[in-house]
């Protein structure tokens, strides 16, 4: 029997503990009932076990029968503060917080290739360590796992990592997608606060207002992305929370605004740290205000290698056929912080699509949405997957 049909014959189990994770959804470090979940799927697999101190990570060693390299395989375990509004019968039961992101799955689908991998323990050519990780969701819980050791925890660093991705939309079912380079973008954050001087609404000559001076930062980072950025090295700097006063009539003291800025090389995301808060200040100046604009560097760019982008990209052609092998064009303007892994360990991040069947991809709900929806029919396939880019690449050496 092939891996994907070893995974399919697991399909049932493999969606019973999806559905039970995402019944229960958890935010963050700490998931101390989905880590339990996770240790209980494992139970009785020829795995070396770990968790995590300052969070609730699972690390899991496969030694197989044979002697060879080390690949790593990811899945991250945390889901959002969403309320679910799908209806499905297995949906949060949770207020305000959902498996939006489909988190749930490759939790699942990791555990799922764990199973068929140690039942192939003894011709394996090597180790494959599973990384069960919480707190993707804007934690840096790849980063604290890095901290706490996974990579060293079979003794050997990794030769390869893997990543594995559903979403909602864009790609049918039961498509993978990937690309050598930048994968996603790097996510950062702006901190913006413009101070004034408050005062009475009918007499700004006689007090600093904060609010126009802050609403023109907000249009003028939208000129310095066209100016002072090359159109083929791009960047998306979103405000996404904006915030003064407290009436019609009182000019208020300050205003406060957050922003996202995204980027796909280091030469890009070096200029933005470096660009925004001097826009920042020179507008306050301008004014005479001041302002403190604090630029927070959270996820790097997630880079694929491109021999081993090439070999997953080979890899899914093989196992699943080459019409569900998508090179992506384009990277993803989505961070995500399995980029830590990758700026350590050559590796891939893939892309797969579980809308459901029949839904048109192009206009259903995008991850994050209350009413995002992950098939259970992708649980088998990317479970093989999982486990095919382990064997493939440790017999690879
Ligand atoms: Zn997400
Ligand atoms: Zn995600």
């Amino acid at each position: 029997m092939g891996v994907r049909d070893e995974a399919a014959a697991i399909a049932g189990e493999i969606a019973e503990l999806r559905h039970e994770i995402h019944r229960e959804p958890e935010i963050g470090l700490d998931l101390p009932k989905t880590q339990a979940k996770v240790l209980a799927a494992l139970d009785g697999l020829p795995l070396e076990i770990s968790t995590g101190r300052g969070l609730s990570s699972v690390t899991a060693v496969l030694r197989g029968g044979l002697p060879g390299p080390v690949v790593l395989l990811r899945g991250d375990m945390d889901a959002l503060p969403v309320t679910e509004e799908t209806g499905l019968p297995y949906a949060s039961a949770v207020p305000g917080a959902m498996h939006a992101c489909g988190h749930d799955t490759h939790t699942a689908m990791l555990a799922g290739a764990a199973r068929v991998l140690s039942a192939r323990r003894a011709g394996l050519p090597g180790t494959v360590i599973f990384m069960f990780q919480p707190g993707e969701e804007g934690y840096a819980g790849a980063r604290h796992m890095i901290g706490e050791g996974v990579l060293d925890a079979a003794g050997s660093r990794p030769v390869a990592a893997y990543g594995l991705h559903v979403t909602s939309q864009r790609l049918p079912c039961g498509v993978f997608s990937t690309r050598p380079g930048a994968m996603l973008a790097a996510a950062d954050q702006i901190t913006v606060t413009v101070r004034g001087r408050g005062g009475h609404a009918s007499m700004p000559y006689r007090a600093a207002d904060p609010i126009p001076v802050a609403c023109e930062m907000v249009t003028a980072l939208q000129v310095l992305v066209t100016r002072k950025f090359d159109v083929f090295d791009p960047v998306v700097i979103t405000v996404g929370s904006f915030h003064a006063g407290t009436a019609d009539n009182v000019i208020p003291d300050e205003a406060r605004f957050l922003a996202t800025a995204r980027s796909f090389s280091q030469e890009s995301r070096g200029a933005l740290a470096e660009l925004v808060p001097r826009l920042i200040g020179d507008i306050a100046r301008a004014h005479g205000l001041t302002a403190e604009a604090e630029y927070s560097r959270e996820y790097p760019v997630t880079v694929n290698d491109v021999s081993e982008a090439a070999f997953a990209s080979e890899t899914i052609a093989a196992v699943f056929g080459p019409e569900r092998a998508e090179l992506a064009e384009f990277p993803i303007t989505g961070a995500e912080d399995f980029s830590f892994v990758l700026e350590q360990v050559p590796g891939a991040f893939v892309m797969l699509g579980a809308c459901p069947p029949g839904t048109d991809p192009q206009t259903a709900p995008t991850n994050h949405s209350a009413v995002a929806v992950f098939d259970d029919a992708v649980l088998a396939d990317g479970t093989a997957l999982y486990a095919e880019l382990a064997l493939r690449r440790l017999a690879l050496r």
